[in-house]
């Protein structure tokens, strides 16, 4: 009783100020806005808080188009439920139809099996006196069949289109929902499929499998010297650059925010390094050029953490070794690979269990363990 006290108090403190700040801002008092700016004041959705927060500091408007992009993106699952109930709801109505359709034929049929008989019948009776009448019946009858059977075939065609649409929407929804929507790369949920997959693959054959973390130095201050779409922009690219250097069967994703992750199927923690390390130079050299002056506006460096999977191990460990040598990257100065096992010796080795070779730019990473 007590804490749903404490809850409804903090609901209606959350409530307030949500409002009020949406009225600060002019934002429209749309339950879809109210929920965003309530899931801001309540700081439930860190991803999203970060993202207002960017657009705060850059004074940037909450019109309808920003909210709406806001709240697609944040409260996708929301219209991912809508759009799978009204894709039940559509299927619902077809089976409907088309069992209708099935009941309905049936009766027809049956009835048409009936004057068949009481043709044969009449034929059998050698009584021919009626002939034209029972004829016209029997012709009758025949045609209605006939137009039953092609309003069948009609809602049957419709009904194939149907699903075949709905089949569609459900193919488009799924890409959709796998796929980040600044960069167009794989999303976290796309990337937890796929490690879970490539984990299960690495203890079924036996081979090593890789994950990079990435993320972007000192991004907040690039943002805050050219700007959150330039920022953006430089997003973008990365998610470009990365997708054109992984082969195979990697995957590049959009981890969150300024972060990336790779995964590297059959790639020991040697080999993933140099991959890394040809990654991190390949960033460092890029020239970023601004949209609006097309002049170069400098250029952002990574810093990468390397770890390997050890057979049934809980993925999150995986993750969280990787993390921990991003974190040591960070902490031996950025622009810096660090794999797991430089946390405790510190020292550049090059492991013998190199598996694949990897490619970027077009600088082979042969040579990594000659
Ligand atoms: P560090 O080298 O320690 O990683 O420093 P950092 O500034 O990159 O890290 P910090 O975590 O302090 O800030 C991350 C910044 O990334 C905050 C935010 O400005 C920026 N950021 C995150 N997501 C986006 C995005 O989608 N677009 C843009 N433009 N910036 C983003
Ligand atoms: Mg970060
Ligand atoms: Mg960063």
């Amino acid at each position: 009783m007590h804490t749903y006290g404490l809850r409804h108090e903090n609901a209606q403190q959350h409530s307030k100020s949500a409002l009020t700040l949406m009225a600060q801002l002019g934002v429209v008092p749309h339950p879809d806005n109210f929920l965003i700016f309530y899931s801001y004041i309540a700081g439930t959705n860190p991803d999203m808080n970060q993202t207002i927060d960017i657009l705060l500091s850059n004074n940037c408007e909450f019109d309808e188009l920003q909210c709406k992009a806001i709240h697609d993106r944040f409260f996708g699952a929301e219209r991912e439920r809508k759009i799978i109930g009204r894709i039940t709801e559509d299927l619902r109505l077809q089976i409907n139809d088309t069992l209708s359709n099935v009941q309905k034929i049936g009766i027809d049929t049956s009835k048409y099996g009936k004057a068949l008989d009481h043709f044969c019948d009449y034929i059998a009776s050698r009584d021919f006196s009626n002939l034209e009448d029972s004829l016209d019946s029997l012709l009758g009858a025949t045609r209605q069949m006939e137009g039953a059977n092609h309003s069948f075939e009609n809602s049957l065609d419709h009904s194939s289109t149907e699903i075949s649409r709905l089949r569609q929407d459900l193919a488009n929804m799924k890409r959709e929902a796998m796929t980040d929507g600044l960069t167009g790369i794989a999303n976290r949920k796309a990337f937890d499929q796929q490690l879970r997959k490539e984990a299960m693959s690495a203890m079924e054959h036996g081979k090593p499998m890789s994950l990079l973390l990435l993320d972007i130095d000192h991004f907040k201050n690039f943002n805050d010297n050219h700007g959150h779409q330039a920022g953006d922009q430089v997003i973008r690219l990365m998610a470009e650059s990365l997708q054109r250097n992984v082969k195979g069967q990697d995957l590049a994703a959009r981890y969150g925010g300024e972060e990336f992750a790779i995964i590297l199927p059959g790639t020991g923690l040697g080999c993933a390094k140099q991959f890394a390390n040809l990654l991190r130079q390949s960033v460092e050299t890029h020239k970023i050029v601004s949209r609006t002056t097309n002049k170069v506006i400098g250029s952002v460096t990574v810093s990468i953490g390397v770890a390997t999977f050890k057979f049934g191990e809980p993925l999150v460990r995986l993750i969280e070794r990787a993390d921990q040598a991003l974190y040591h990257a960070k902490s031996k100065g950025r622009n810096q690979v660090a794999s797991e096992r430089d946390i405790a010796t510190d020292t550049a080795e090059c492991s013998p269990d190199v598996t694949q070779n990897k490619n970027v730019d077009g600088k082979t990473a042969n040579q990594r363990c000659a």
